[in-house]
């Protein structure tokens, strides 16, 4: 079970996981090896668990005109949400920096519309992790219910 535990809430604490948590990290770790980041050289993987029990992964891609590349959370969510997957229970987040790398504001935006009660959980080579939540990264998040008007 992909869990949010308080006392695993701060980069570098306790490693321990669940098989299925474990098993979602391998899976971003091998994607991550597809990533394509010529311009960066940072390297990203990222694998969802949803409520069904499957993983879906995506690595991050860049293009010479930068601003055109996409996160591999964002590549891992739309892959998962074109092919019908819906609910999302984890997300795991895999990179080469020495401390666990949160996503970016872009993704926590996508997050947050479509894995509002996924747990997060950033790791990096030596195991070190930083757990936490789409709402704890994104408090008071702009979604559909921003869109209501009065008039
Ligand atoms: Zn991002």
């Amino acid at each position: 079970m992909c869990s949010m535990n308080p006392s695993d809430a701060s980069p570098g604490a306790s490693d321990a996981v669940s098989p299925e948590e474990a098993a979602l990290l391998a899976a971003a770790w091998e994607i991550r090896g597809a990533a394509r980041c010529p311009y960066s050289n940072f390297a990203v993987g990222a694998a969802l668990l949803d409520s069904e029990g499957r993983v879906w992964t995506g690595a991050n891609v860049e293009n010479a005109s930068y601003t055109l590349g996409l996160c591999a959370e964002r590549v891992a969510i739309f892959y998962a949400l074109t092919h019908g997957a819906r609910d999302f229970t984890c997300v795991a987040v895999v990179t080469g920096a020495a401390e666990p790398s949160s996503p970016c504001g872009a993704c926590r935006q996508i997050l947050h519309e479509f894995a509002p009660n996924a747990v997060i959980i950033s790791a990096v080579a030596d195991g070190r992790q930083l757990r936490t939540t789409v709402r704890e990264l994104l408090p008071f998040g702009f979604d559909a219910s921003s869109l209501t008007t009065r008039a």
